[in-house]
């Protein structure tokens, strides 16, 4: 919501401006992870997944820039032109009263599918890449044409199902006899039936649709064992390597995962050079957009700002360092050896392992549940551990 027309003003965010943003995100941020209010904005975006908020307004200003005033950014120091993405259309491409290509299109589950003078239709994304495939078996039920795409590997897989159904209507078109072409997709079906779909392919294939009333779609449940499916299947997986090349813009999805990807590492260049949440560093050293979901409990363990001795003598609320029980009172010494919390206990951790010691904790929920009750203890009992507050 504050990003909204980011696009004025993220492009001349001066350090004042960033401070100010980051001020209106720390309230937010306190009151989700229930952090005490000295800990620093950065550690808390770093443990909820958060990017700071001057970054996410600069991403979206981009994206902004691009789909919307079409012109081209920098992402990662290359440049992207508008050509090189679809746009997205607007609204209504065939008149609406003129609009039915609904008899054509049955998403219904069938008990049978036919073979015969049928086609059928799939594309596949893996590792390796995105492919795209149709076959059409003939009334022996032969197969008598076949067709596979490789699309670049940032295509996704719903540009290669919904180019193999509009390869497959051209190859169909203009013929009289009636016929079926079955995509084991259902949601390009959907987006065929709907009107106002933004998508650039299914535009096209609206529109073929619309002069080729002889060609008819029904939804073919995948991996059922059909022979047809399953040889459209196999057809789209090996088209990912053996197809013939075929050039689609890439999806808008893509720009977004790059946009996304440079945010992140905007953020962790930050993140690496502030010195403030040095120990939330060493556990989190990559920020996410993942929430880590910590109890506000280990927020106060791990950023060290808690119900701890030397928390407050460092913030001038008590005046020494020391625990009742005589030593200095920080998060290990409660954890490990302070007599007032032995039902809690952890094992101390051994020379220079109190990272894995900590992450030994975190990834075992009965240990997570020790240390909240552990700091809740803490709360509970201010005075006695901590002795009266400074003057
Ligand atoms: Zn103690």
């Amino acid at each position: 919501m504050l990003c909204h027309g980011a696009v004025i003003w993220a492009n001349q965010l001066t350090e004042k401006i960033k401070r100010k943003l980051s001020s209106i995100q720390r309230k937010f941020l306190l009151s989700i992870t229930g952090a005490y209010h000295t800990t620093s904005t950065a550690s808390l975006q770093v443990i909820s997944g958060i990017p700071p908020l001057y970054l996410t307004a600069l991403k979206e200003a981009k994206y902004f820039t691009f789909t919307k005033l079409q012109e081209a950014i920098m992402v990662s120091n290359h440049q992207i032109d508008s050509t090189t993405y679809e746009s997205i259309i607007k609204g209504h491409q065939i008149h609406p009263a003129e609009f039915n290509i609904d008899p054509q299109i049955s998403t219904k589950e069938e008990q049978q599918y036919p073979i015969k003078n049928s086609t059928f239709t799939d594309g596949s994304k893996t590792d390796e890449g995105t492919g795209s495939a149709f076959c059409y078996f003939d009334n022996t039920a032969s197969i008598i044409k076949e067709w596979q795409g490789k699309l670049h590997p940032d295509n996704n897989v719903f540009q290669a199902e919904l180019l193999a159904i509009k390869q497959a209507i051209l190859f169909h078109q203009n013929k009289s006899i009636p016929t079926c072409i079955w995509p084991d997709s259902l949601s390009s079906l959907q987006a065929i039936q709907n009107p106002i779909s933004p998508h650039p392919l299914v535009k096209d294939i609206q529109n073929l649709l619309h002069c080729n009333k002889s060609i008819y779609f029904g939804w073919i449940k995948a991996h059922v064992g059909h022979m047809g499916n399953e040889s459209a299947d196999v057809l789209a997986k090996n088209a990912v390597i053996h197809g013939t090349p075929f050039t689609l813009l890439k999806p808008l999805g893509h720009l977004k995962k790059i946009l996304n990807q440079e945010l992140i590492s905007n953020w962790k260049k930050e993140w690496d050079k502030s010195n403030l949440g040095k120990p939330i560093h060493d556990l989190i050293p990559s920020p996410s957009f993942r929430n880590h979901n910590w109890d506000r409990r280990e927020v106060m363990f791990f950023t060290e700002h808690g119900p701890f001795t030397s928390y407050l003598k460092r913030f001038h609320l008590r005046p020494s360092d020391s625990c009742s029980c005589g030593d200095v009172g920080n998060p290990l010494h409660f954890a490990t050896s302070c007599p007032h919390t032995k039902a809690w206990h952890f094992s101390k951790p051994s020379n220079n392992n109190l990272l894995q010691w900590k992450r030994a904790i975190l990834r075992n929920t009965q240990s997570r549940t020790r240390l909240h009750n552990m700091v809740s203890f803490l709360m509970a009992n201010d005075i006695l551990i901590n002795g009266p507050p400074a003057d």
